[in-house]
């Protein structure tokens, strides 16, 4: 199967910073060719920089230093992201109410999405609209609903304006709210629409549909790439993302979180450390169970081999992260030409020039 997703791939172009590597803006159209990866978890990232702070996670770095959100999105790409996508996650009216911000609501948006598109336009990268959970979705309360749609409705307007390619509606828990963001995609832009599901420990949304129903749906009132990103890592997001695959006629996204869950804590959120007390690792101590780049490389394998052409790595991703999966792919992205090479390393080299003082020493090393 390796064999396969690498003969049948055309290695992606280098493309030098400043060059855009001349692909259309179609991200149907890049579907139908092959794979597209879309970096996310940039609040993740950013948190770990020391420029965004765990808990309420809103990406107030957009007005502090924009510099280094610009950098993170260059990082990405140089390391094999297809996409920029606009860092509006959280920028939202109800997370700004939260961390009383809500004056800035307006700003913050148009900061995240121009910083975004002017990196996608610079790289030739697709540069995607993000809208998110609003975390006040409650079937049973009209007034909870009318503030969903406002919400909805104001992000997707901004994006509109600023000319996004794309939108990407993710890290829904509701079956209902990601109809409501599909709907209001749909309502103010003929682009293409991905929405995805983050699902928690219940392998149901909180509506009570199977991953499957509920990407089902989302099919059939429209969108164009249907499936799951964040709360899973690799393992236990693999089983839920085959019956997606089965299920559906449409491209099928895949977006894990980096870490090591297991069938008995399958959500990062649920992960819990033996080192401490087996306290609760999320956010800030999930560092012992993030994966290697090797587990990142044979998921982006293993995804592409069933059909999954939408992939990215969510919260915890590193730009290294980014670049396994390129390279799952076939691909040797810019930052690739940094890519491990043991040969000339001074214990386990094989270059004739490394001194057998050392060589001879590599079982003690
Ligand atoms: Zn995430």
């Amino acid at each position: 199967m390796a064999a396969t997703a690498k003969s049948s791939r055309k290695p992606a172009r280098a493309a030098p910073r400043g060059k855009a590597r001349g692909e259309e803006r179609d991200l149907i159209a890049r579907l139908s060719r092959g794979a597209v990866i879309c970096a996310e978890g940039y609040v993740f990232e950013l948190e770990r920089r020391g420029y965004l702070q765990a808990g309420a996670f809103v990406p107030e770095v957009l007005f502090d230093h924009p510099e280094v959100v610009e950098q993170l999105h260059l990082d990405f790409v140089h390391a094999g992201s297809d996409v920029t996508q606009a860092l509006t996650y959280y920028v939202h009216r109800e997370k700004l109410r939260v961390i009383g911000r809500e004056k800035d609501l307006v700003p913050m948006n148009r900061a995240a999405l121009k910083i975004a598109k002017s990196v996608a336009r610079r790289t030739g990268t697709l540069f995607a609209g993000d809208l998110c959970n609003t975390n006040i979705y409650d079937p049973a309360d009209k007034g909870s609903i009318k503030e969903v749609e406002r919400i909805f409705d104001e992000q997707v307007g901004w994006a509109v304006e600023a000319g996004v390619d794309y939108f990407v509606a993710e890290t829904l828990g509701w079956a209902g709210e990601a109809l409501m963001a599909l709907e209001a995609i749909r309502k103010h832009s003929k682009v293409p629409a991905v929405v995805t599901f983050a699902m928690h420990r219940e392998e149901l949304t909180r509506d009570g549909l199977t991953p499957a129903e509920a990407c089902q749906r989302l099919e059939g009132a429209g969108a164009d790439v249907v499936g799951l990103n964040c709360h899973r890592g690799p393992a236990t997001m693999m089983p839920l993302l085959k019956q997606i695959r089965r299920a559906v006629k449409c491209h099928v996204a895949a977006l894990p979180v980096p870490y090591r869950t297991i069938a008995s804590q399958p959500s990062f959120m649920s992960l819990t450390d033996p080192c401490c007390g087996d306290r609760r690792a999320f956010p800030v101590g999930l560092d012992p169970f993030v994966c290697t780049r090797q587990e990142i490389f044979d998921f982006g394998r293993e995804a592409f081999a069933l059909g999954i052409r939408y992939l990215g790595v969510c919260c915890g991703a590193g730009p290294h992260h980014i670049r396994a999966l390129a390279e799952s792919l076939g691909r040797h992205p810019p930052a690739s030409r940094y890519s491990v090479d043991m040969s000339k390393h001074a214990f386990f080299g094989t270059d004739k020039k490394i001194r057998r003082i050392q060589t001879d020493y590599q079982d003690k090393a």
